[in-house]
């Protein structure tokens, strides 16, 4: 059994690109001039106006690495494209996942504390019978039914601009799960610095 912490990798990114082409979505709309620097103020101007339809011509992908639990709550968002991990494809026995399951930490406890370890018994008590399963002949997708939330999960994660502001207004905000909070505080943090104009003022 292998634990680790979350993560995401940000795809294919092109600020300045993605800034060009939402002017001259919006510019149709007013009819007037773009010149070569003028892409960052128009954009910030329509975006204070209430004008977000314009910033939908633009998407993001993000791969996340995280557990399923936060994957779950993820999948609700229904204006956005997903690619998964498979559990009833992957079979986790194979060489290429060295034979083991990976689970992803829980940030809310100390790895010396009484519930971690209860956390870890868990864990490897369920790697042991999912590979007892396989064993005795169940499918990947039989033995996956006693998999818990903390399985990790990779998935690739396509929004428009528009619905990544919606989607980081809701999930970072303190009632967000703490490991949702995890992965999209320093996302959105990362968003902010490659593309200011979008991402600053949620
Ligand atoms: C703190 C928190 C706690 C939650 N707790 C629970 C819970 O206990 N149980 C549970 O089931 N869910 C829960 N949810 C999930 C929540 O109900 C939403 O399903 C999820 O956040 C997706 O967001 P969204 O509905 O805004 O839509 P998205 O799918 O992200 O869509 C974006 C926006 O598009 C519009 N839209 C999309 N589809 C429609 C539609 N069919 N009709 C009209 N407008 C639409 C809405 O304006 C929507 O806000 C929770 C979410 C949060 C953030």
């Amino acid at each position: 059994m292998k634990t680790i912490k979350p993560y995401f990798v940000i795809e294919d990114f092109d600020g300045a690109k993605i800034l060009k082409n939402i002017e001259k979505a919006a510019r149709v709309c007013y009819k007037s001039e773009s010149s070569e620097n003028s892409a960052e103020n128009f954009v910030k101007k329509i975006i204070n106006s209430g004008h977000e339809s314009v910033i939908e011509h633009e998407k993001i992908t993000v791969l996340l690495i995280c557990d399923r639990g936060v994957t779950h709550e993820l999948v609700r968002h229904r204006i956005a494209s997903y690619s998964q991990e498979s559990t009833r494809y992957c079979n986790y026995s194979h060489d290429k996942f060295g034979g083991e399951l990976t689970f992803i930490e829980p940030s809310f406890w100390e790895k010396e504390s009484v519930s971690y370890k209860i956390w870890q018994k868990s864990c490897e008590q369920s790697e042991e019978n999912y590979l007892k399963l396989l064993e005795e002949g169940a499918t990947p997708q039989e033995a996956r039914a006693i998999l818990p939330n903390s399985l990790k999960t990779e998935i690739y994660v396509t929004m428009n601009l528009r619905e990544w502001r919606h989607f980081f207004k809701l999930r970072t905000a303190p009632a967000a799960h703490p490991q949702m909070r995890e992965i999209t505080i320093p996302l959105l943090d990362e968003l902010r610095k490659r593309l200011p104009v979008i991402f600053d003022n949620l």
